[in-house]
């Protein structure tokens, strides 16, 4: 797939995530994704309850939407929507529904990039609605560190082979970097310098995340 030519074309990155918490894997993997596409903005979407993660395991969503803010502060492309946090609490935010909003927002003039780490790109193909998201957005699907995605190719039968050209593969410095690495270090008081910003460290220190029982 060809690359935007020029900065400012109104092309916009979304990168969804539970972010609990947000760290620097996810802040590069935006940073090089917008750079490289010549992204106008990335906006940061924490979901309330991603299907695949028991909603109980995950910390508040306004302390994930705190520490998303706090998180993408320093990057003027950067910005933090709310519109999964915001949806009816008896509604399971998919993807596709979310992209299908923004695209309402926007309009068709502007081109959507959903921005993934490897290990999610490589399940796609179990996401609700995958083909109708894979016509309304393109994927750029980064690397990550213990996630190989040269079994990209294998995810789509023959029949469906051709949305492979949808989906961008993109080699980033890696990470291996995970939030659940971070709850684990924060629950047993290590220290979590270094994986995320300094102000998502202080965040999670100053209101005890991880250490006790579900915020
Ligand atoms: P958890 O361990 O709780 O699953 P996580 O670190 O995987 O957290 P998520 O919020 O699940 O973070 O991921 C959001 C998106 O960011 C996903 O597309 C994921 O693949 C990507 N991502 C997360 N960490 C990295 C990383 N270190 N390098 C590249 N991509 C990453
Ligand atoms: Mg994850």
């Amino acid at each position: 797939m060809k690359t935007k030519k020029s900065q400012g074309n109104g092309n916009i990155g979304i990168m969804g995530g539970t972010f609990d918490p947000i760290h620097l894997g996810h802040l590069l993997a935006a940073e090089e994704a917008r750079e490289r596409y010549h992204l106008e903005r990335v906006i940061f979407v924490p979901a309330r309850t991603p299907p695949h993660k028991e909603e109980e395991m995950l910390s508040y969503g306004e302390h994930r939407y705190m520490m998303t803010v706090i998180g993408t502060i320093n990057n003027r492309y950067f910005s933090v929507s709310r519109i999964e946090l915001d949806a009816p609490s008896h509604a399971v935010n998919y993807t596709v529904d979310t992209i299908s909003r923004f695209k309402e927002i926007f309009g068709e003039g502007r081109k959507l990039f959903f921005i993934t780490g490897a290990d999610a790109i490589l399940d796609l193909t179990t996401w609700k609605g995958y083909e109708t998201l894979l016509s309304m957005c393109e994927f750029i699907a980064v690397t990550r560190p213990g996630y190989s995605l040269s079994r990209l190719k294998g995810i789509f039968d023959s029949e469906h082979s051709g949305l492979l050209s949808r989906i961008s593969l993109l080699t980033i410095p890696g990470l291996a970097i995970s939030s659940t690495e971070i709850r684990g270090r924060a629950r047993q008081g290590l220290t979590i310098k270094y994986l995320t910003t300094s102000g998502v460290e202080q965040y999670i220190l100053k209101n005890k995340l991880y250490i006790e029982a579900k915020k």
